[in-house]
């Protein structure tokens, strides 16, 4: 699967009005199915099961996550069988959205759990009975954050990237891959997450895997919480497509992107900004709009 992967990864940057410089490292183009940072955050991870030799990974998901399309392929690549715990009992008797046809068809063997159970998804207890149940296992958490993904995570800036910005911003869902970047990241760059999610846990979270405070989130472009969009946030995706003729996704990038240029419009950032914007991917599910 490494071997697959499309190097160097290409930066865009964009024509802007305002005097901040715009470039976007585009990790959606790195592979058309494992794309962005979802590869990052397998990486350490599948190789780690590898060498403990299962022949199986287990990860969570809801019905549209990118991390279980990812894990689906990148499982069959690497030669593991993989399993899909789903958030949903109701799922089972309807038609299949094309995230969860695409990981069936990549040989993901798909369980839907009640929300009661999808809820234990943390929990040692839980997680205990699971490896028992599935001996072969490799157990990867929901979004792929842990510690091996986040030492993937840390190799999405490269070396020049730490000394070509000043701002580097990306997308942030469970903080994973937001708290690689800050580890990464050097001590005189500003690391700023864009939640797809309403709430504040997130900090957090992020400050368990990281000790840096170089960084900050927010969550005013959430659009009203996790997959919630507003007739704004598709006009702009839908403007903004045919305008640079990048691709966004309505879950993360599209929020990011859209509170990004905001900021930007309000003269958030001093003249001669140099930002660095993360394409996180996530677009194995989407149509063309444009
Ligand atoms: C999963 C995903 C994210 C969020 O990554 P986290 O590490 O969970 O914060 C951001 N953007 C896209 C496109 C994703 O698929």
């Amino acid at each position: 699967m490494f071997d697959h992967i499309a190097f160097p990864i290409p930066y865009q940057t964009l024509q802007l009005p305002q005097p901040v410089q715009l470039t976007i490292k585009r990790l959606d183009l790195i592979h058309p199915q494992i794309s962005g940072n979802k590869f990052f955050k397998l990486k350490y991870n599948l190789l780690a099961a590898q060498q403990q030799g299962f022949s199986q990974v287990l990860t969570f998901g809801g019905a549209f996550s990118n991390h279980i399309a990812a894990t689906a392929f990148a499982a069959q690549h690497f030669g593991f069988q993989s399993i899909g715990m789903i958030r949903g009992e109701e799922l089972a008797s309807q038609p299949f959205n094309p995230t969860l046809q695409t990981a069936q068809d990549l040989g993901m063997q798909l369980h839907f759990l009640s929300r009661f159970e999808y809820r234990l998804r943390h929990q040692a207890e839980y997680l205990q009975q699971l490896q028992q149940q599935y001996p072969q296992a490799f157990i990867i958490p929901e979004g792929g954050s842990n510690a091996l993904a986040i030492q993937g995570t840390q190799e999405i800036l490269s070396p020049d990237d730490l000394e070509n910005y000043d701002v580097i911003c990306c997308a942030v869902g469970t903080g994973g891959t937001l708290a690689g970047i800050i580890e990464s990241s050097s001590e005189l760059q500003h690391v700023l997450g864009f939640s797809a999610l309403k709430g504040d846990f997130l900090k957090h979270d992020i400050q368990q895997w990281t000790d840096k405070s170089n960084w900050s989130l927010t969550d005013a472009y959430c659009c009203g919480g996790y997959a919630k969009t507003t007739l704004e946030l598709l006009q702009f995706m839908q403007q903004f497509e045919q305008q640079y003729d990048i691709p966004l996704e309505q879950v993360y990038t599209a929020k990011m992107m859209m509170g990004l240029l905001d900021l930007i419009q309000h003269s958030h950032f001093p003249a001669h900004t140099r930002i660095l914007v993360i394409h996180t991917g996530g677009l194995q599910g989407k149509l063309k709009t444009y």
